[in-house]
């Protein structure tokens, strides 16, 4: 089996390259990613971590001739598509970028699907698309607006490979709508490494505990929940990565749509207190105003993904706030 894991040298496309080598020992992964927001470290480590030679082609998507040349070159089973912008603030400064490039990062990966007969096709999606919908939240619920541009990119992606599969019965698509992925791999070799200031709160977290950054601003704390902060569903990344094995794996005509979650909510303090205690570290932090189109509370019901893929997060708060450290701490040892 051949599959192309685009975006594969990513946050998440890094791991799931580990899991899918663990699933298919025998299967060829190839990556391709423009390196916009990840380095060749990654590579090595991922070379380091499975003791082989890794095929990586640096090449954007939206170079159709060098996507072109890389379809023809291997007949692909299967595509995992992780690449695109995910910044949200920045979506919204400068939504042209974001529509641009993941809009056409999908449209050509289809396209050089359906020419070259690749008919199982991943797509990471977000609980974005669910905009300010209750949770827990199901794959059945509506759509509503998202309120950036990001989100919007996530939505118009989803309707791009639906309206697909639905014209090429051959064509299978996966849409997995991911909730709050945290964490990294448990050798602190890969992680979240992305270039520049994190905007997401784990890597926040960690840079003010390794002093890199003086204090977390909490962004609000008049939310209707127990303590007052924000809630969301948090899961490891390697349990997401393994989502997307068994995503892969289960795949076999028209549309499946999954929420990859815990199913449970963490609220902001919860998650700081978490990190402080299992790595014995201190964040200082302070409570300010609401980010605004922030909702309260987000968390899954992920039980069709238990039900369909057999798959479940099992990776607990505590070794998410661990291997988020080990990752931190590995920068500054190597
Ligand atoms: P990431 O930025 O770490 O990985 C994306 C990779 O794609 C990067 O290595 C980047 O260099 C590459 N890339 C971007 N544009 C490209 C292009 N035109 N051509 C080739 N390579 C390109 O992000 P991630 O956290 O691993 O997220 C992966 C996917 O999951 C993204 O589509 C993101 O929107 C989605 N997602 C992420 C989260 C999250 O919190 N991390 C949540 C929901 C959905
Ligand atoms: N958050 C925070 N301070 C930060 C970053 C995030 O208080 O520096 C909060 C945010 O308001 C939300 C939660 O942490 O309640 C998760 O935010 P993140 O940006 O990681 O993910 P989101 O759920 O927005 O996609």
């Amino acid at each position: 089996m051949n599959i192309l894991i685009a975006g594969g040298n990513g946050f998440i496309g890094s791991h799931t390259y580990i899991s899918l080598r663990e699933r298919f020992p025998e299967a060829q992964l190839v990556i391709v990613d423009n390196l916009v927001n990840s380095t060749h470290k990654t590579l090595e480590s991922l070379r380091k971590m499975t003791g082989e030679n890794i095929l990586f082609y640096e090449i954007d998507l939206c170079d159709e001739q060098a996507l072109a040349a890389l379809f023809r070159g291997y007949q692909f089973d299967g595509v995992i598509h992780f690449a695109g912008y995910k910044a949200v603030g920045e979506s919204v400064v400068n939504p042209l970028k974001y529509y641009t490039n993941n809009l056409n990062s999908t449209l050509h990966l289809v396209k050089y699907c359906l020419e070259y007969d690749v008919n199982k096709f991943v797509f990471s999606s977000s609980a974005t698309v669910y905009g300010d919908g209750v949770s827990p939240l199901m794959e059945s619920d509506a759509l509503l607006p998202a309120s950036n541009p990001y989100g919007q990119t996530k939505a118009m992606c989803e309707q791009i490979l639906i309206d697909t599969a639905r014209a090429n019965p051959e064509f299978s698509v996966a849409l997995l709508r991911y909730f709050n992925p945290v964490g990294a791999h448990e050798s602190g070799l890969i992680g979240e490494a992305a270039n520049g200031m994190p905007n997401n709160l784990m890597p926040y977290i960690a840079k003010v505990a390794k002093g890199e950054l003086p204090i977390l601003n909490i962004f609000g704390g008049d939310y209707p929940t127990e303590d007052g902060t924000g809630i969301r569903d948090y899961i490891h990344v390697m349990d997401l990565a393994e989502g997307h094995a068994a995503a892969l794996e289960r795949l076999s005509s028209g549309v499946c749509i999954y929420n990859l979650g815990s199913s449970k909510g963490t609220s902001v303090l919860q998650l700081v207190k978490a990190f402080e205690e299992v790595n014995g570290v201190k964040v200082p932090y302070q409570i300010v105003e609401r980010r605004p189109g922030d909702l309260a509370i987000i968390y899954a019901d992920a039980s069709k993904a238990e039900k369909e893929l057999n798959w479940k997060a099992k990776r607990t708060i505590k070794e998410m706030c661990q291997d988020a450290w080990r990752f931190e701490k590995h920068d500054v040892l190597i």
